[in-house]
């Protein structure tokens, strides 16, 4: 461990010495940077752009907030069925837009550079690159470190459409500060990306198409992405699936998508375009040749210890590790870094069950293996149980019934789980517990859960696991029955 920071000025560029070399300040390097800093070690970070990245500043922060308040207009428009009448809503889109990035400045302050030196780390706030296996530089520096890691995340991938490059667009970069709300926005891709936007401009008052060329949310489990896809349409948003798109043309305010479904070909015209087509790893200028590092199409190629399969100085963590594009797994990979690096644990990426939700309304969440995975990898050696919002009395009581927990389960053990509905990012964390930690599905019958609440579907969903096992098949309704009992 160096006892601090090297700096000479004598040379041309700054040579400095440090315990740990973070490229990228997002969620992965921000988190690991400021574990060591708290160890007491010497930090160098770098960020090229803004500190945050993605997920503060393009990415969860802005799309959250844009879709709360697309959920107030949705509520106005709703309201009437609940006796009380608002009125249509009516959209300052410079509003929404103060709302967005008012809860970007809000949490900034967290991923600050004021922040990251007053913990002691030395942030240099630019491009970063490979100079050898151990060295990195920047315009102004050259720093060398027992350990370095790649953070650099990930960008929106544009594909090569013919004439998307001569067509103005936007990617999730610039759709939170367009100008205007877009009078018919074509979202390119039905993932969570696309769904989201979709859902939030239609509700703050633009029409809008999805272009999908398969199945909208199409690594969520197939029954609660169509109860997700099917409200999407109910409120009004066309969602085209199995449609490619195959040409792109137009001028601002004027844009049309050809596609191409089983061989006919559509015409979508909007007025702006939306690239959601999925993400690709940021690796541009890394000079990862130089370092040693190698590297493919979907980022630093790492073990499950995310370590370089080529140098093992070098650790890849969050989307540029290509396992998975999420906040929650880019901090994960922080932790499995600090308890590999600092306490000597034998920590895996793989360790830990990783939850996804996407967040329309209803909202779809699911941790470990889909009924679809399950099939593949047990055959029928695996049983579902299912239980169904409609049932619950807090979701009748709110009028929101549409919605199924859904629980995978080989042996007793969980292996799986899917929610649809609303709060479903927030019930799925039970199963994620009870999975991490070793329970299986015996134990989401045995705790008490308050009543009315959401979450009782998952203890409705375990219980009807036994049910027959109990009760026989006619014991269903005893069950039902016993368990309004708190
Ligand atoms: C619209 C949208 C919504 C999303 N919503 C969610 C959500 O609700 N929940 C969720 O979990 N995830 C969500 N995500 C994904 C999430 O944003 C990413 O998984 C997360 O940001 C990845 O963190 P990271 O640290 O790997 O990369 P990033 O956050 O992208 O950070 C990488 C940083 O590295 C910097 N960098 C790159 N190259 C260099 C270099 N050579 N030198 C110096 N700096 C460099 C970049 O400027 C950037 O700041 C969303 C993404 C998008 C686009």
């Amino acid at each position: 461990m160096t006892s601090k920071t090297e700096v000479s000025d004598a040379m041309a560029k700054r040579t400095l010495k440090a315990d740990l070399i973070v490229i990228g300040a997002g969620s992965g390097g921000l988190s690991a940077a400021a574990g060591a800093a708290m160890f007491g070690l010497n930090v160098i970070l770098y960020e090229k752009a803004e500190m945050g990245g993605d997920c503060l500043n393009y990415g969860c922060v802005p799309s959250k907030a844009l879709l709360s308040a697309a959920k107030y207009a949705a509520s106005a428009r709703e309201s009437a069925k609940f006796g009380v009448t608002s009125g249509d809503p009516v959209t300052d889109w410079e509003g929404v837009k103060a709302h967005v990035h008012g809860a970007i400045e809000t949490i900034a302050p967290v991923d600050s550079v004021e922040r990251f030196e007053g913990l002691g780390v030395t942030v240099i706030q630019e491009h970063a690159r490979f100079a050898d296996p151990k060295t990195v530089v920047s315009d102004t520096t050259h720093a060398t470190a027992r350990r370095i890691i790649v953070a650099t995340g990930s960008t929106a991938f544009v594909p090569p459409i013919p004439g998307l490059e001569d067509t103005p667009y936007v990617t999730n970069e610039q759709i939170f500060s367009l100008p205007k709300l877009p009078e018919h926005l074509i979202v390119l891709g039905g993932g969570p990306i696309g769904l989201e936007m979709a859902q939030a401009f239609h509700r703050l008052g633009a029409k809008v198409t999805v272009v999908e060329m398969g199945r909208a949310l199409a690594n969520a489990d197939a029954e609660h992405a169509a109860i997700a896809v099917g409200a999407l349409r109910e409120e009004g948003v066309v969602v085209l699936e199995r449609h490619k798109a195959v040409k792109v043309a137009g001028t601002d305010g004027n844009i049309s998508v050809e596609t191409d479904s089983d061989g006919s070909s559509h015409t979508v015209s909007g007025t702006h375009l939306l690239v959601a087509v999925g993400r690709r790893a940021v690796m541009d200028g890394l000079d990862l040749e130089a370092g040693n590092v190698e590297y493919d199409r979907r980022g630093v190629q790492v073990s499950d210890k995310l370590r370089s399969v080529s140098n093992p100085r070098v650790w890849a963590l969050g989307d540029v590790a290509g396992k998975g594009q999420f906040t929650h797994l880019a901090g994960w990979h922080a932790s499995v870094f600090a308890r590999r690096a600092y306490f000597k644990q034998n920590s895996k990426a793989s360790d830990l069950p990783l939850p996804s939700v996407t967040y329309v309304s209803p909202e779809v969440a699911q941790v470990g293996l889909t009924e679809a995975e399950a099939r593949d990898a047990y055959g029928d050696g695996f049983s579902v149980s299912a239980f169904p919002f409609h049932e619950n009395d807090r979701a009748i009581a709110e009028g929101k019934t549409k919605g199924e927990a859904k629980l995978i389960i080989r042996k007793g053990k969980i292996i799986g789980a899917s929610v649809v509905g609303d709060g479903a990012g927030d019930i799925i964390q039970l199963v994620g517990f009870a999975m991490s930690n070793g329970q299986g599905v015996q134990a989401l019958t045995n705790f008490i859960s308050p009543y009315p609440t959401r979450t009782e579907v998952l203890k409705r969903a375990a219980s009807a696991h036994f049910t027959p096992k109990v009760f026989g098949k006619s014991g269903k309704r005893l069950v039902g029955l016993l368990q309004r009992i708190p």
